[in-house]
Order: structure tokens, then sequence, then C-alpha cells
């Protein structure tokens, strides 16, 4: 049986998933969620853990400060979730080009990906939910009824995300954005677990030319004449 509660989509970085996720599920009625802000929180309790992200990371220690984390969503006041890191909201930091310069790499390990998988599952029973990262559609929830999988030009990627405040280094260019995604994207589709892929039966979106209110409109369509 299809899971008809579950919406996933997945594409690289920069690709305009969590603009339209939250704007999907806000016209759904149900909850926005980012995986990749699970894998960001992960990369920076590491960070604070003084663990050295640039050089070889032993998996043994991420488990010993896997131990000491407490990650979960909770609903917030105004009804939506919040990532919460050991009972505090997880910020801005989570965002910042330092993490989003390591976080492919703890994206990588295994034991990374088996301590998220449950956590990511168990959103569902929250009822409708938007999920948007990478594997949602491909190892999450294979069985959810609606698959997006949303790219864009690299160029036009590299664009919206210096649009984004706080998320690129000072004095970054469109030519740099475009080298730190294009670096972070090949690493998500060359790895042997879960990798950056389109699911089989996701229905493909390049909003290269398309602006957000296109894209959801496409998307909420989808799904209310299925
Ligand atoms: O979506 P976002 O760009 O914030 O994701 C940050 C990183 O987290 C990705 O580049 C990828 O390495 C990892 N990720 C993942 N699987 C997901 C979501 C994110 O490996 N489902």
């Amino acid at each position: 049986m299809p899971q008809d509660n579950v919406i996933t989509i997945d594409g690289p970085a920069a690709s305009g998933k969590s603009t339209i996720a939250q704007k999907v599920a806000d016209k759904l009625g149900g909850f926005y969620i980012s995986t990749g802000n699970m894998y960001r929180a992960i990369t920076l309790h590491a960070m604070n853990s003084n663990i050295d992200l640039s050089s070889d990371i032993f998996p043994d220690r991420i488990d010993k400060i896997l131990e000491k984390l407490d990650l979960s969503y909770s609903k917030n006041a105004d009804g939506k979730l919040s990532l919460m890191m050991n009972g505090k909201t997880a910020d801005s930091a989570i965002r910042s080009p330092e993490v989003a310069k390591h976080v492919s790499k703890i994206a990588s390990m295994e034991n990374v990906r088996a301590w998220l998988i449950g956590r990511q599952r168990e959103l569902a029973s929250l009822g409708t939910i938007v999920m948007e990262g990478r594997d949602i559609g491909t190892v999450i929830f294979p069985d959810a009824k609606y698959k997006f999988f949303l790219t864009a030009s690299p160029e036009v990627r590299a664009r919206r995300r210096l649009a984004q405040s706080g998320e690129t280094p000072e004095g970054a260019t469109v030519a740099s954005v475009a080298g730190e995604i294009a670096a972070r994207d090949e690493m998500d589709i060359k790895r042997t677990i879960a990798p950056l892929k389109k699911a089989d039966d996701a229905i493909f979106i390049d909003s290269s030319d398309m602006n957000v209110e296109e894209v959801v409109g496409l998307i909420v369509a989808h799904i209310k004449g299925s």
C-alpha cells in the first residue's frame, strides 16, 4: 500500500527544496521537514565536540558523540516543526558555510545514516508530512505515494544560494558558490550508502525557468489530482 500521507522531495544542493517543501506543506496543512538540517546538526555537534572534520573521521568517535545528542523535531507555537538539539532550537549556526563544507562527509557515514533513519521514519506518525533531502523517495520512504525530484541548472542554483543570507562566505561569487555546491553534490551522488538519486517513480522537475509559485502549483496540482 502506498503511504499517502508522505510527500518526498529530493534533489541536489540549493535546488529550492526547502522553500518549495515548506509552501507545499502549508498548502496541504501538513508538516515540512528538512532532513539536511538533521545532518547539519550532527556536523555542528561534531565540530562543537572538537572532532577534526578535515581529516579522517573515525566512526567510533562519532558513535560516542551521538550518544550525547538528543535530536528531534517538535511542534512549536506557530504549529510548525522546530529541530531541537539537546533541548535547544537548532538555529542559523547549522546553515553556516563551515557546516556546509563538512556535512557531506558526515552524511556519507553508515553509522550516522543508521542513527537517523528511524528518527526520520517515525515523523510520518505526525500526519501529512513533506520531507526533503537526498534519499527520501529512495530509502526513507520508498512507498510514499507522492515523490518529486527537484533540480535547476548549476548557475541558477548558485544564484539562489548566494541570495540566502548567512549561507555563503564573505566575498562569495556565483562561480565560488557553484564550485562549493558541485563538490557537495559529487560527494552526495558518489557515496555508496543512500546516494542522491531520483527514485524511479518520482516526478522530475527542472525549476531553472520556473518561479516558486509555479513549482508549488505543479506539485500541489499533482497531489490533488491523483
Ligand atoms: O539539504 P541540505 O543542503 O541542507 O543538506 C545538507 C547535506 O546533508 C547534503 O549535502 C547531504 O550531504 C546531506 N543529506 C543527505 N541525505 C539527506 C539530506 C541531506 O545525505 N536526506
